[in-house]
């Protein structure tokens, strides 16, 4: 798919792209992801943004040219680099800072020139706590310790879970919830959704951040840190949250995108029927909304048009099955979900649905 006239990446000053669920889920790449995103970035940067604090940008580029990406550790922003950069503003150069998880924390703390270290011998003026597999109960006394004495805790992210090919396991919240609980204080945040990772992309190629496009597949994270900041944003259904999950949360996406294609595409308006504020129409898909939390969609049938109207669709439908009452009872089992289905028949495993994982 090529670069239309009018698409959407053309109307922002940079892309700041979530990886898991967007770019690649586990070890293999979402269709389409590699090829729109390195067309988009021709015209509009690109910045890969992550919660992830455990793994460098280096290793993080090394991961997306093995997608075939042409990314380099310029390209990539992590938690841990957002949380070093919000320590610098109030610290002092060389300032010791605990650094609680994996080589993530240490490099973002080196690079900015403060100094990352593992013993409260050093008198820590900080806590950067991030996720690796590697913390260890020890550690969490020793963030604790710090925190109790004094230390400014800063938090990459808050993500209570993490998952992985397993399964779930406890994420970086749940472990910030441990030295929480035994200090009895609040860390700052600055993973998504709280705004230091956004202000980090910014800063990183320059843009004011209201002219970000935040893209992303968790409602609750990327979509809810976009919309906080008055941040325009693009969801994708290639991840973790589906239909069921946008009726059941006041969190709204700008654009509902299948797949990254639909950065390459005009985004689509949405007109209102004639005489009725209850039919809706883009691009050759149309939506009747037919009884109380019912929504026909026609013409969703043929995969192409679908995809390049689906985005402005969602939004607008969503929205008015709110306004007719509760969201809880809107039976999206059987209107999007049904529309996702078809697609997910013609392209197995592109379209991310109420898995978890
Ligand atoms: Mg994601």
């Amino acid at each position: 798919m090529s670069l239309g006239p009018g698409a959407l990446v053309t109307a922002y000053g940079a892309i700041a792209c979530d990886l898991d669920g967007v770019v690649y889920r586990g070890s293999w790449a979402v269709p389409y992801a590699v090829g729109c995103l390195e067309q988009g970035r021709r015209v509009t940067p690109v910045v890969f943004a992550t919660n992830n604090a455990a793994r460098t940008p280096t290793e993080v580029a090394r991961q997306l040219r093995s997608l075939g990406l042409t990314a380099e550790p310029a390209d990539v922003v992590t938690s841990a680099q957002a949380g070093a950069a919000w320590l610098l503003q109030r610290l002092s150069a060389d300032e010791a800072v605990l650094a609680v998880g994996g080589d993530g924390v240490d490099s973002a703390l080196a690079e900015v020139g403060l100094r990352p270290v593992r013993s409260l011998a050093a008198r820590p003026a900080a806590v950067l706590q991030g996720w690796a597999r590697t913390v260890t109960v020890a550690d969490l006394a020793d963030a604790s310790h710090a925190v109790a004495a004094g230390a400014v805790w800063v938090a990459t992210n808050t993500d209570l879970t993490l998952p992985t090919e397993a399964g779930l396991v406890p994420g970086n919240g749940t472990l910030v919830a441990a030295v929480r609980n035994a200090t009895g204080r609040e860390p700052i945040v600055v993973g998504k959704p709280e705004q230091g990772l956004y202000d980090a992309v910014a800063k990183r190629v320059g843009v004011p951040i209201s002219r970000l496009l935040a893209v992303g597949d968790r409602l609750d994270t990327d979509i809810l840190g976009a919309m906080r900041l008055g941040v325009d944003s693009a969801w994708v259904l290639t991840g973790v949250d589906g239909f069921a999950q946008l009726a059941a949360t006041a969190v709204v996406p700008t654009w509902v995108l299948p797949d990254l294609r639909g950065l390459l595409s005009p985004p689509q308006a949405c007109s209102v029927g004639s005489g009725s504020a209850r039919h809706w129409t883009a691009g050759g898909v149309s939506a009747h909304l037919r009884g109380p939390g019912m929504v026909q969609i026609e013409g969703a049938d043929e995969y192409a048009v679908h995809a390049a109207s689906l985005a402005a669709l969602g939004r607008t439908v969503v929205l008015a099955l709110r306004a007719e009452g509760d969201p809880h009872a809107v039976q999206v089992g059987a209107t999007f979900d049904e529309v996702l289905g078809a697609l997910r028949e013609n392209a197995p495993g592109q379209y991310g649905g109420s898995d978890p994982n």
